[in-house]
């Protein structure tokens, strides 16, 4: 099967969908790698790279023509894949709740959408899952710009001069991106705390040596809620947790937000009550911008001043990080493609009955066939 690979288009994408590492996988599997040119550019791949890890290079017609797959990481136009074949699978992250017009015209044009973003969360699928990979790239990078943007020094000092005190960080949702947040911050040498609604989260914050910051006495989450995501909590609970943060808020300096329920607009965790207790300089990242943010006020994609504290809104920070973000991206669709191999033909097969083809098929035979796009 030919499996091209496109040159991303979406503002602001630096990504690619392939490495030459994943290129030669899929050789080795028996696949033509067709990758458009200069698809790698930003991620640090040249032409020249996929050229000798096994791939020919064309333009977005040369390597549509007599695909059988094509991968992107964010979901192309509808219009510009016309040169694709029917039949032909799409896969990367194809935000499908917001552009449910593109997968219509998906449909239209007879591809089989797979939105990666919708791998369910089981054990066989953990190689597989764009979210964790990125959003592990994103909760180290939102330290970091955090520490960029903060006008003091994360570890305690002991100088000739004097004594710097340690930086104290907060993360609020520990998740991927938390968890990493709080082991980057801990490395940076601040005191770390960290908040979810998930009482399963409490031990893995003090296993990364940083304090666990809990509701106490409304129930939360217990273990890992449904598929490992969190539901919206009950008012009762939500009013103890702006009490609980209030109080925890305004000694901390960096505050990194990820909190995120799917489907739903992300939970508000920081006020702008809340946000006047801070103390002057300290900074906000708020990880859950494109999901219209965790902070009151917070503006995806810019960085915001109130009451003297910066609020960066921080979209897809795993962009920012474009040669290793590839790589974990790639290597998670090369683990997808290639766990559905059928060796014979050369090509997947993908099983009606299987989870994981029905939690991410989006459209088949010029149908949009997924419940989940259908009941939303
Ligand atoms: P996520 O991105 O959906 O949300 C980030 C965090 O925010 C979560 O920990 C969530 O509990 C928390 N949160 C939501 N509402 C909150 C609120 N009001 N206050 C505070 N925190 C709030 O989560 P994620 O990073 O995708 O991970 C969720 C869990 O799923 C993790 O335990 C992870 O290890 C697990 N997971 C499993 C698989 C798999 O088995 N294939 C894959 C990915 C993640």
């Amino acid at each position: 099967m030919k499996i091209a690979v496109l040159k991303e288009t979406a503002p602001g994408e630096t990504r690619c969908s392939a490495i030459p590492e994943t290129v030669k996988k899929f050789t080795a599997l028996g696949a033509e790698m067709a990758v458009e040119k200069g698809a790698g550019l930003s991620a640090g791949i040249s032409d020249e790279d996929f050229k000798e890890a096994g791939a020919k290079i064309g333009t977005r017609k040369d390597v549509l023509k007599g695909a059988g797959a094509i991968l992107c990481v964010s979901g192309p136009e509808p219009e510009t894949l016309k040169d694709a074949g029917r039949g032909a699978l799409l896969v990367g992250e194809l935000d499908p709740l917001r552009r449910k017009v593109a997968v219509e015209g998906y449909a239209k044009a007879g591809l089989v959408a797979l939105a990666m973003e919708w791998m369910p969360r089981i054990t066989r699928a953990q190689s597989m899952d764009v979210l964790s990979s990125q959003s592990n790239l994103a909760g180290y990078k939102a330290v970091l710009e955090a520490a960029a943007a903060f006008g003091r020094a994360f570890p305690m000092m002991m100088t000739a001069a004097g004594t710097i005190s340690p930086a104290k960080v907060f993360v609020m949702g520990v998740g991927v991106a938390g968890l990493q947040a709080i082991a980057t911050a801990k490395r940076l040498g601040a005191q770390v705390s960290a908040t979810d609604v998930r009482s399963a989260t409490k031990e893995q914050i003090q296993s990364l040596g940083a304090k666990p910051i809990f509701v106490e006495n409304v129930a939360g989450i217990e273990g890992e809620g449904k598929g490992g995501y969190a539901t919206e909590m009950s008012p009762e609970y939500q009013k103890a947790q702006a009490e609980l943060v209030s109080g925890h808020i305004a000694k901390q300096d960096i505050v990194i937000t990820t909190a995120l329920i799917p489907g739903r607009p992300a939970p508000r965790l920081i006020s702008d009550a809340q946000l006047a207790t801070m103390r002057r300089g300290s900074v906000i990242v708020d990880l859950a911008a494109e999901a219209g943010g965790n902070v009151e006020g917070t503006e995806a994609g810019k960085t915001v001043e109130k009451h003297g504290v910066s609020i960066i809104g921080a979209p897809n920070l795993a962009r920012t990080l474009a040669a290793d973000s590839s790589a974990l991206f790639a290597r998670n669709l090369y683990n997808f493609l290639s766990a559905f191999w059928d060796k014979e033909k050369s090509e997947p097969e993908l099983p009606d009955d299987d989870e994981i083809v029905q939690a991410i098929r989006l459209t088949r035979g010029g149908k949009v066939v997924n419940e989940r796009l259908a009941s939303s």
